[in-house]
């Protein structure tokens, strides 16, 4: 599996974005600004075939209808959404604000498959297998944290969440962990340092990358072993 960090940061933080591509063709969200930065990585547009957003906060799927613009440029047909039912609803609205004159043409020319995720189900896409799981983040509703599987790997990527039993499961079923790291103490929106470290003690065997970085965490977060603090751009190879 090929992880792309394509950002690493939460909004007042100089890294962009939390976002990650997965195998050259799957997108973990989609903020403000993804299309720049997929450019900028020489990322050919063409590819992207699928995208799976976490939750309905503006720096996680914001760039929607530009990846919409960029792909029926690129005269792509299809593309999948993955996503919880407000974003769906909210998608027609966002792609007639963001481009009043052309929308209709856009969505004429591509089909946009949405799938509504469900809590602990489990979707399978190309080679991978996605399962949603319930993710607590402040007072939104329908969050969710991804656990991907593929062969005998399992990576469990946090969307914004607090330390919950559902980021304990997936803590303990998988052996990668991209995790909301944006605040020193967790609280009840976002994970902290707090819970990273304590993650990183009870696990000494799994990897630990962490995400959503908020800004000072760089420079205060205390090493460990199996930790990870991965730059906007940095690609793993996972087999
Ligand atoms: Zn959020």
């Amino acid at each position: 599996m090929k992880l792309e960090f394509m950002g690493t940061g939460s909004i007042g933080s100089k890294r962009f974005n939390a976002c990650m591509l997965i195998n050259d063709c799957i997108l973990i969200d989609a903020p403000p600004g993804v299309v720049k930065h997929l450019i900028q990585n020489k990322f050919n547009l063409g590819k992207l075939s699928a995208i799976f957003i976490t939750h309905q906060h503006a720096d996680h799927y914001f760039d929607l209808p530009i990846i919409i613009q960029q792909l029926v440029e690129k005269n792509i047909k299809k593309i999948s959404i993955f996503c919880n039912q407000s974003i769906k609803e909210s998608f027609n609205t966002m792609i007639k604000l963001a481009f009043p004159d052309v929308y209709q043409d856009f969505l004429n020319k591509i089909n946009i498959n949405f799938t509504i995720l469900e809590q602990n189900k489990k979707y399978n896409y190309k080679e991978l297998q996605f399962t949603a799981i319930p993710t607590k983040h402040g007072d939104l509703n329908q969050c969710f944290s991804f656990m991907i599987s593929s062969s005998n790997i399992l990576v469990g990527y946090s969307g914004d969440t607090y330390y919950t039993d559902e980021i304990q499961y997936l803590c303990k079923e998988c052996n990668h962990l991209i995790l909301d790291c944006t605040k020193q103490i967790g609280d009840n929106e976002h994970m902290g340092i707090d819970n990273i470290l304590n993650i990183c003690n009870q696990y000494p065997d799994k990897i630990i990358y962490i995400n959503h970085i908020g800004k000072d965490i760089d420079n205060t977060i205390q090493k460990s072993n199996n930790l990870i603090i991965p730059n906007d751009g940095d690609i793993y190879y996972l087999n």
